[in-house]
């Protein structure tokens, strides 16, 4: 497709559009199960605005050859989620040949028309949706952590960080259509499935220009060891400066071992090498929605918050009563670390051992 075959401006259908992830060790990742259930809010939202029936439409660039036969999850399990309907693209080399994946969103979405296209700030959402838009001759607000109607208008409403972190800028795109966002993985939390609730599956037939030449995949290699992120976990505990020295992220993995728990960490502990980068939550690490978030010695500075909001529950201990992070909190403890995590471990301990 060239710039020239782009859509005219017109009009566009009642549907919002999700670029799914489907992995190639045969796994539906979980952001399109996130963005799926935000599609969901996105298409009610405009159809209690606008009296008109929205549809969700998750797409999937499926590998053909994919040789593993355990396929854990299936596109219709996006309807759990909240879509109505899921293009399943397969053809070989998908999703690695990233200018096709590309050039098949921006065909099919020429096709359907649709008002809305959201994904997820992987490396793939990162790499096909600036693509796809500039192919469709549109705009694209990149890791977004809000998305919402407007009322009244009804354009997407697209929240982000700007200025290195000390604002929040909402974009809306009312010129262009589709309107394109990306958010980063964990920004929104991920409803419990509704196996009630199905997706009808589609096989959509795909022009052979779309894919490049030269691109072909040699092998793939799964891994083997325990590669669970602290996207994956359903606890984290978290270190700040509080913890004052390095060695206090013993304290702190000990905690988080008893509780079967990622180790989650604020931006100057990991500066001043305490911990690892993969292990910083914020706006400039990780983004994540654990049930439990347990934060020891973090004061909650918008940047930290930005990363962790959207837990289930959020625990806080910090000696300042008047910690920010309380503010967001559901259990707020305050008092020193160093003598509520060992009392906490004791109890868990305890409790444990009685049983
Ligand atoms: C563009 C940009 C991006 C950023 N990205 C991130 C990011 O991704 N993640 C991030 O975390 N930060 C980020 N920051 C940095 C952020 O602004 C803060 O500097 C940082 O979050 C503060 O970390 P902290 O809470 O560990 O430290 P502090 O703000 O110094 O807080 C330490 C807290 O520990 C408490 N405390 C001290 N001793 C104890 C004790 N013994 N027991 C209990 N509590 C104690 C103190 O009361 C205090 O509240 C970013 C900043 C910018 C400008």
């Amino acid at each position: 497709m060239t710039r020239s075959d782009r859509p005219e401006a017109g009009e566009f259908s009642n549907e919002v559009w999700v670029l799914g992830e489907d992995r190639p060790c045969g796994e539906i990742s979980s952001v399109t199960f996130e963005l799926s259930a935000k599609a969901r809010e996105l298409s009610d939202a405009l159809s209690s605005n606008t009296g008109e029936r929205h549809r969700v439409t998750a797409l999937l660039l499926i590998d053909s050859n994919k040789t593993n036969k355990s396929n854990r999850s299936k596109p219709q399990d996006a309807g759990y989620y909240g879509a109505d309907r899921v293009l399943a693209a397969k053809a070989e080399n998908l999703p690695f040949d990233r200018a096709a994946c590309a050039r098949i969103l921006a065909h099919l979405a020429q096709e359907s028309r649709p008002k809305i296209i959201i994904a997820s700030a992987t490396a793939f959402g990162r790499s096909v949706m600036p693509y796809a838009a500039a192919l469709l001759g549109t705009g694209l607000t990149a890791d977004c952590t809000g998305l919402s109607i407007e009322p009244g208008t009804n354009l997407l409403l697209q929240t982000r960080p700007a200025i290195g972190g000390n604002i929040m800028a909402t974009i809306k795109t009312p010129n262009h259509m589709p309107q394109m966002a990306t958010a980063r993985p964990g920004t929104f939390s991920i409803p419990a499935p509704n196996p009630e609730k199905t997706a009808e599956v589609l096989y959509p037939d795909l022009p052979d220009g779309l894919f490049s030449a030269g691109v072909s995949t040699i092998k793939f290699d799964k891994f083997t060891r325990d590669e669970r992120t602290l996207q994956d976990r359903n606890v984290i505990v978290s270190g700040g400066r509080g913890l004052r020295r390095a060695e206090g992220f013993e304290l702190i993995s000990a905690l988080a071992s008893l509780l079967d728990a990622g180790v989650g960490a604020s931006r100057p502990v990991v500066e001043m090498k305490w911990i690892g980068y993969p292990h910083q939550v914020g706006l400039s690490g990780q983004v994540v929605s654990p049930k439990v978030y347990i934060a020891a010695g973090i004061s909650g500075t918008v940047q930290h918050i930005a990363g962790m909001q959207t837990a289930g529950k959020i625990i806080s201990i910090n000696r300042d009563p008047e910690a920010q992070i309380f503010n967001v909190s559901d259990v707020a403890i305050c008092g020193d670390l160093y003598e509520i995590i060992p009392k906490l471990i004791e109890r868990i301990k305890a409790k444990r051992g009685r049983k």
